[in-house]
């Protein structure tokens, strides 16, 4: 597959490095024109506030609610994927229904490490000013990571978002198997 990586901002390498390791060809998206050329997409981890503005200005919020490319978000990726964010507005897809929570563990967590619960199976959760899911607005919304009682893996069709960083961690390649196989291949 072609699976392409927005690549405005944020942490563009590293999911480039990992479709490649989990056996895809990665393919950086800079333009919407690029879109024609991917299976599905990766939006990076970064800061929301300036992916969104950037993705308006150049017309990609727009382009990918009218498309049907499946969509991963990292962090970041989670809340431009979000309904809503608590708090704020900002440019958003709003292709999953939920409201988030930006940098939801405080500033005394910043960056921490946790055993998650990702579809039945512990693995290891990095997350950097991580966002949680603070409500779910549909039937549609499947949960599929839990930090404790926290939400930070969710799926609604072809789109998926998760909270914490996959790219940075040994077995995150489960992640992005898992967007793979169960969303683009079945969603
Ligand atoms: N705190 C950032 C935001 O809300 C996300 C951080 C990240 O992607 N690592 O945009």
């Amino acid at each position: 597959m072609n699976i392409g990586v927005l690549g405005i901002q944020g942490d563009i390498d590293e999911q480039e490095e990992m479709v490649r390791k989990i056996g895809h060809n990665p393919v950086r998206v800079r333009r919407v024109e690029d879109l024609s050329k991917v299976d599905a997409l990766i939006i990076p981890g970064g800061e929301s506030t300036t992916i969104g503005k950037l993705m308006e200005k150049y017309g990609f919020i727009e382009a990918l609610k009218n498309s049907d490319i499946p969509i991963l978000g990292i962090c970041a990726g989670m809340v431009l994927l979000s309904k809503e964010v608590v708090g704020k507005k900002q440019p958003l897809l709003e292709l999953i229904d939920i409201v988030v929570k930006r940098n939801a563990y405080g500033s005394q967590r910043e960056s921490f490490e946790d055993e998650i619960d990702f579809n039945g199976e512990k693995i290891k959760g990095i997350f950097i000013r991580a966002p949680v899911v603070d409500r779910i607005l549909s039937d549609k919304v499947e949960v599929i990571a839990k930090e404790g009682s926290n939400i930070v893996g969710v799926r609604e069709g072809k789109y998926m978002a998760v909270a914490f960083h996959p790219e940075l961690s040994e077995d995150g390649y489960k992640v992005y198997n898992y967007f793979v196989e169960e969303v683009c291949n079945k969603g």
